[in-house]
Formats: C-alpha cells, structure tokens, sequence
C-alpha cells in the first residue's frame, strides 16, 4: 500500500500534484487547508476560531489538526493508501503523525518535497482565485464564475499579499525542519516544482520508484 505526504512552500503546485497522484494510484487525498476551512463552516466554536485563524494566514493549533486528521484517516478502508497534502507543517506535526501513522498500519510512506523559490511562490499566489462552490483553484484568470460549476470565484482571505508574506515567514520557519528529519529517515522525495506540470509530476513517479 502506498501512502505519501506531501509538501512545499505556498504555491508550489502540491495540491495539483496531490490530485495526479492520487488518481493515479487510487490514494485517497486528504487536503487538510479544505478539511479545515470545512469545519470553519460549521456554526460551532470551533469552526469559528478555525476560520478566524485561517483568515490571518497562521496556523490552527496542533491538536486541532491532528484530532481532524486522525479521525480523517480512520475513515479511509484499510486497504486504500493516502496522500497527505498540507500535513504536517512543523516537527510537533510530524510527531503527531508518526504516531497516528503506527497506529493505523501505515508507518511505510513516502514524503514529497515540491521545492520553489519565494519568488514563484509569491508571483503563482497573487492573483489567485477559488471557486466559493467547489474548491477549484484558478491562476491568474480574468473569469469571475467558475467554469467546472458556475460558482463564484472569490479571492481567498489568506491570499491577499499581506497573509501571504505571513504565511511564507511560518512556512521557513516551521516546515523546512521537517526536511531534515525525512532525510535523515531516508523517505525524502524532492523535485523542482518551478517547471510545467507534466514534468514536475514525471520527476515525482520516476524517483518514487
Ligand atoms: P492551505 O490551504 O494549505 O494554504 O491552508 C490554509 C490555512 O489553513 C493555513 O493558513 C492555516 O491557517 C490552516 N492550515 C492548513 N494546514 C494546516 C496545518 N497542517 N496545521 C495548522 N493549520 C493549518
């Protein structure tokens, strides 16, 4: 059974690359900023500080995640891999999910690493828009509804250019650490995530092999 995580600074195309894989291998993708921003809809406590949080582009507490993931994993047949994308983001994260990895029987995992510098990170950001029904995600495009459901696109809170700078600063600080540790466990997959689409996802399944 394959299962692998997924990671990257914003914008480096680890959502897109997420979906590829797990189409390709039957993986079941578990997107962690949408399992969020869902349970920010509820009209609960929770919710509510979930969604103010992810509004200022800082992270949800720890514990929160990893109770929504783990619950999340549970759900997932024993039998079917996952593709983690979004989780975990900092070495406490990593930790959690070493232990919920064990529990559920999947301590074999790959870990990807889509590496793209501030630049492409900052230029494929702004201007973004989503698609308030479905979740689609548009680069740079002048549509205003959305063309897979007609739903309308709307400009997320978190990628305006001032929650954008925030979240790249948590990002170095928090995520490159996890880099270190996949290294040294020998998991580590990294590509150059700045090419087109095609090629970033070749480089991906050639050094899954
Ligand atoms: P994303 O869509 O992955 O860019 O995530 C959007 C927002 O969701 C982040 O800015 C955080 O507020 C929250 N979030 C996503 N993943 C995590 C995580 N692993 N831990 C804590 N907060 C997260």
């Amino acid at each position: 059974m394959l299962n692998l995580i997924i990671f990257g600074p914003q914008g480096a195309g680890k959502g897109t690359q997420a979906q590829l894989l797990a189409k390709e291998f039957n993986l079941e993708w578990i997107e962690t900023g949408r399992l969020l921003r869902e349970k920010a809809g509820d009209r609960t406590k929770l919710g509510e500080k979930i969604g103010r949080l992810q509004n200022q582009g800082v992270l949800v507490p720890d514990e929160i995640v990893a109770q929504i993931i783990e619950e999340k994993i549970k759900k997932v047949p024993k039998n079917k891999g996952i593709i983690l994308d979004g989780y975990p983001r900092n070495i406490r994260q990593l930790e959690s999910l070493e232990k919920i990895l064990r529990e559920t029987n999947r301590a074999k995992y790959k870990a990807i690493f889509v590496n793209v510098s501030k630049e492409v990170t900052l230029e494929r950001l702004s201007g973004r828009k989503t698609c308030s029904k479905c979740g689609k995600i548009f680069s740079k495009t002048d549509l205003e509804v959305c063309d897979a459901c007609g739903g309308k696109l709307i400009v997320r809170e978190d990628d305006r250019p001032e929650a954008i700078e925030k979240r790249l600063e948590v990002y170095h600080k928090e995520t490159e650490p996890m880099l270190r540790f996949y290294r040294k466990k020998g998991v580590l997959v990294e590509v150059n995530g700045e090419g087109p689409v095609e090629e970033v996802y070749r480089d991906i399944i050639k050094n899954l092999k």
